[in-house]
């Protein structure tokens, strides 16, 4: 039955491949010269989506989120493997699975050439691998002070979604509509983490929240950071429900929006400006990295802003 589903649903043609699904191994033939770029990141019934998800939509953002790993690095994607455990074999389900998956593989350019199969709580781990020129790999580790601090997209979209979805928020179903997206069908940066190359000199990608994810790029940079509040990029919806805290919150410290987070030095501001119209991605300018450690958030009369939660820790009771 195993194999059965796995030639139905996820064995597909893969030219970048020497050998795709099929064998004990896949055999891949990196590029000569080029680093290669692995990650992986899992993804569970109950904390990262529910049984009444869009089993489409869970394809989507399965692969969407490993990645946006690739893209905060700068990496080109070439493969994936796919380890799901299902609870069942449901035909319908799986169709429409790998109809999400593959059709954002095939937007980046990835092959699926392996997996595994197996019965249990629907999990699903996708590890990915992408290919870097040596020494051009956007680390954390590379903010200098006075360089600027950047974010592609908006955020806040996706953790306001999830607050009105918990039930933590009102709002009109027309707005609801409008942040939805955001969290079921985020869209990794890869084309803008490419076109960063040599010009960014740290990225991170936001899936934990601002406050928290800039904060790893400034502990391994040994760096700190001022933010101006008001230059965030949210949705007009976003912005319509400011005035209330869990919204403030999702902005600073909400977790899936998949955008990249990156700084850059002052003088490269035109360089990032056109990396990021190549990518077709706006970016802001949303801060500056500073010699002295810590993170702090200003209001526009320069005042710090008071912070509750800093990012979604997955340990946290
Ligand atoms: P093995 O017993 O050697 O682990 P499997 O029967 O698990 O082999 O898998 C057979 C082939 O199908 C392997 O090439 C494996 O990489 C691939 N495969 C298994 N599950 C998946 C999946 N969900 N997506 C893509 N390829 C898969
Ligand atoms: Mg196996």
């Amino acid at each position: 039955m195993e194999f059965d589903l796995i030639a139905r649903h996820f064995t597909r043609a893969t030219p970048g491949a020497v050998l795709g699904v099929g064998d004990d191994c896949a055999l891949l033939a990196p590029t000569p010269g080029m680093q290669l770029a692995v990650s992986s990141d899992m993804l569970l019934e109950g904390r990262h989506f529910s049984p009444q998800d869009s089993p489409a939509g869970i394809g989507h953002k399965s692969l969407a989120v490993n990645l946006s790993d690739l893209a905060a690095m700068g990496a080109t994607p070439r493969w994936a493997t796919l380890a799901i455990a299902l609870p069942e074999e449901n035909d319908a389900w799986l169709t429409a699975f790998a109809r999400g998956l593959f059709r954002m593989a095939d937007m980046h350019g990835i092959e699926l050439v392996g997996g595994d199969t197996t019965r249990g709580a629907l999990t699903i781990s996708i590890p990915v691998l992408g290919e870097v020129p040596p020494g051009v790999a956007l680390r954390r580790a590379g903010a200098q002070a006075g360089d600027d601090v950047w974010v592609s997209g908006m955020i806040g979209s996706a953790a306001l979604a999830l607050a009105y979805r918990q039930g933590r928020l009102f709002m009109e179903q027309i707005d609801a509509a409008r942040v939805l997206p955001a969290l079921y069908l985020p869209t990794p940066r890869v084309e803008l983490g490419i076109a960063l190359r040599g010009i960014a000199t740290s990225a991170i990608d936001l899936s934990d929240g601002l406050l928290g994810d800039l904060g790893h790029v400034l502990e391994r940079s040994g760096v700190g950071a001022t933010l101006e509040f008001s230059t965030l990029p949210t949705l007009p919806v976003v912005q319509h429900y400011l005035h209330e805290a869990v919204a403030r919150d999702c902005v600073l410290a909400g977790g899936d929006d998949y955008e990249l987070c990156f700084t850059a030095p002052a003088g490269k501001r035109d360089a990032v400006t056109a990396a990021a119209q190549s990518a077709g991605v706006p970016v802001t300018r949303i801060g500056l990295i500073t010699a002295e450690p810590g993170l702090a958030v200003i209001d526009t009369n320069g005042q710090p802003l008071t912070i509750e939660r800093t990012g979604y820790d997955h340990f946290a009771a």
